[in-house]
């Protein structure tokens, strides 16, 4: 009786040692991946963004939970000959940029590659962020316009959606002209025609205008919160409460009338403001540094891309200390991104507390030195240089992938050099901070 005893609670307790054991190793979605493996698909509940690089400019797709895409910029800039050694293109030039963007978006769609665009965006009309349109540019096949950046993608790919900071009259701060804007405008009107497209004006405090198309009930936690668009600035009060920053007798610059947002998913948060500046010469109107009028209402969020590249005019100190980033991203495409002082402010303590991760889409490539030496002089260039080869990711497409219900996240650096989507390194998991906002 008493061996038996003690013989079933050994038993018991090895049943439980199992049990234990089991939960600790069992592999949940997202946690088993390592680098060298393929990154797993999206899955339900997940919102996963790509900050894509095809080296030429800004493209980031976002799945939100329930499937919806939003399609962020399609850049496409032509500037690399001398004296500017531009990052090369990725994964190679065989193809144009929006074309290996429209093959990356298929491949990752939740809907596989027949899948449409439910929304497109463009942060503001530079070639970095729609595509440049040149006389060599091919045109589509209804001859009605050309293929270079977002109209490459939507060539591909349906789109449903088209978000811009000034349609339909494309006159502010004063009317838009030049090969691009018209290429865009034809591009338009054709896809609204013949393939049913709507085009929207994306309006600064409206968190109603990108929604979840698929399944809103289910995810109540996620919210996309408009910030900015032409220099207007949402208030944090209702919806359309907009304070209008600039005078008329001095507009707002191209890159200060991008489009800004907010991403909630229960816990997690992360911020995008295109090519907006807030790092000023002293004598500039304050008017002009947007980067501190927009901080109080977006506030702190786990992760933010890089206010114009990390050029040296973005990411003032201000901006950094009220948003706190647990995680920076760079698209960068140009040895100025990013300039020297946005470095020494993202690192530095002294601006927020704790620790922080920096992800650059590009690092070091061939000729980016001798532009840097150009730029900051040898000594700075040795010291960024060391500080670019040192970042948590130097290279790659940057995958944002917060788990179901927004608590936890995790950063995935892809290789860019094949189509494979082979992972580089995984960061985190990392808690997502949960803020009023
Ligand atoms: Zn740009």
């Amino acid at each position: 009786m008493k061996m038996s005893g003690m013989f079933s609670k050994m038993i018991r307790y090895s049943f439980i040692v199992l049990i234990l054991t089991w939960m600790v190793t069992k592999p949940t979605v997202g946690t088993a991946q390592q680098a060298g493996e393929v990154i797993a698909p999206w899955t339900e509940g997940y919102l996963d963004i790509h900050h894509i690089n095809n080296g030429k400019g800004d493209a980031t797709l976002f799945i939100f939970p329930d499937g919806t895409t939003f399609l962020l910029d399609a850049g496409a800039t032509i500037r690399d000959r001398p004296p500017f050694y531009d990052s090369p293109q990725r994964p190679d030039a065989s193809l144009r940029p929006g074309q290996w963007l429209a093959r990356y978006i298929k491949a990752v769609h939740p809907f596989g590659e027949n899948g449409d665009l439910d929304y497109a965006a463009i942060t503001h009309f530079h070639g970095d962020h729609m595509g440049t349109v040149t006389d060599d540019s091919p045109s589509a096949e209804s001859g009605a316009y050309q293929l270079a950046g977002i109209t490459d993608v939507a060539d591909q790919i349906q789109i449903r959606t088209m978000i811009d900071r000034n349609w339909p009259d494309y006159d502010y701060p004063s009317p838009l002209q030049g090969e691009m804007m018209d290429n865009y405008r034809a591009f338009l009107q054709w896809q609204i025609q013949n393939r049913n497209m709507k085009a929207e004006q994306f309006i600064a405090g409206r968190n109603d205008q990108v929604i979840l198309r698929h399944n809103r009930e289910k995810y109540p936690k996620f919210k996309f919160q408009n910030i900015a668009a032409n220099g207007d600035v949402w208030t944090g009060e209702s919806a359309t409460s907009v304070r209008h920053r600039f005078p008329e007798e001095d507009p707002p610059s191209e890159n200060n009338c991008s489009i800004a947002f907010r991403i909630n998913y229960g816990n997690f948060a992360y911020f995008s403001g295109g090519d907006l500046v807030g790092t000023l010469p002293s004598n500039a109107p304050i008017w002009r540094d947007m980067e501190s009028a927009l901080a109080w209402v977006v506030g702190p969020v786990d992760v933010h891309t890089l206010n114009h590249h990390g050029f040296h005019d973005s990411a003032n100190s201000f901006f950094l200390s009220v948003l706190q980033p647990r995680i920076h991203i760079l698209s960068v495409y140009a040895a100025s991104h990013p300039g020297p002082d946005v470095l020494r402010r993202m690192l530095a303590e002294q601006i927020y507390p704790g620790s922080r991760d920096i992800f650059l889409t590009n690092g070091m490539w061939e000729g980016r030195r001798t532009n840097m030496i150009d730029l900051f002089g040898e000594e700075e260039t040795t010291w960024m240089e060391e500080r670019i080869n040192n970042v948590a990711g130097s290279q790659g497409h940057v995958v944002v992938r917060v788990e179901p219900g927004g608590k936890r996240y995790r950063v995935i650096v892809l290789d860019d050099t094949s189509e494979d989507r082979r992972i580089l390194s995984v960061h985190g998991p990392f808690e997502a901070r949960g803020t009023k906002n």
